[in-house]
């Protein structure tokens, strides 16, 4: 799942990029609201993370941009600006939560699963295909008897899978659901991904289909 992190304080930005991995989503990072937009208009995001003081555009002006050019995307504010005008305002102008600098990560990371349950491309407290099963929260998965705890990038890639069943995923798509823009990305590396959630919950749990990508199988 690929989030937009909007955030020009460099402390902020990096600790909440190294989260937001850790938390298994893909993230690409801007540092202003110009660059923000370019990034929106450029790229399907599941979710942005707005702050409002910002260069350039400030977040205000990002923020009406993106709802004025139709595409829905989700949008939490989080910023230092507590009043409640700017709660409200922000809101008006169509962000979907608004969190308060300081936060605490977990509750961050909880408002963003709130919020893309919500929007229903998101995870649901558990991710069900048949006899896969997929569990944000702890990461667990199981197929059949086998069940086992998955690495952030592996959980990435099957929640990818498992979000489209029936529809085969391609190497560069699944690329983009577990790796940021700025990361390295080797060349066999979902393939080494898909290896080793065989290895965990057996073959079977997903379909390899040659020369395309790979698909879990809708449920019969
Ligand atoms: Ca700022």
């Amino acid at each position: 799942m690929r989030i937009l992190l909007i955030e020009d304080d460099r402390m902020v930005g990096a600790a909440v990029e190294q989260a937001l991995k850790d938390a298994a989503y893909a993230v690409d990072w801007v540092t202003d609201g110009e660059t923000a937009i370019l990034a929106a208009e450029s790229e399907a995001y599941e979710l942005a993370l707005l702050d409002l003081g910002l260069p350039k555009q400030d977040g205000r002006a990002v923020l009406r941009r993106l709802r004025a050019c139709g595409r829905r995307l989700p949008v939490i504010i989080v910023t230092a600006r507590d009043g409640v005008d700017d709660r409200i305002d922000g809101l008006d102008l169509g962000a979907d939560d608004y969190l308060v600098k300081p936060f605490e990560i977990r509750e961050l990371l909880a408002r963003m699963r709130a919020v893309l349950r919500r929007e229903g491309s998101g995870s649901p407290s558990l991710l069900t295909n048949g006899a896969l099963k997929l569990d944000p929260a702890t990461r667990e998965a199981s197929f059949l008897d086998q069940s086992a705890l998955l690495t952030a990038r592996e959980f990435a890639l099957m929640q990818a899978l498992l979000m489209r069943p029936g529809t085969i995923l391609s190497r560069s798509e699944l690329e983009r659901q577990v790796y940021g823009w700025n990361e390295e990305v080797e060349s066999n590396a979902v393939e080494f991904l898909i290896h080793g959630l065989r290895k965990k919950l057996g073959s079977g749990a997903i379909r390899n289909v040659r020369g395309i990508g790979w698909m879990v199988d809708r449920p019969s």
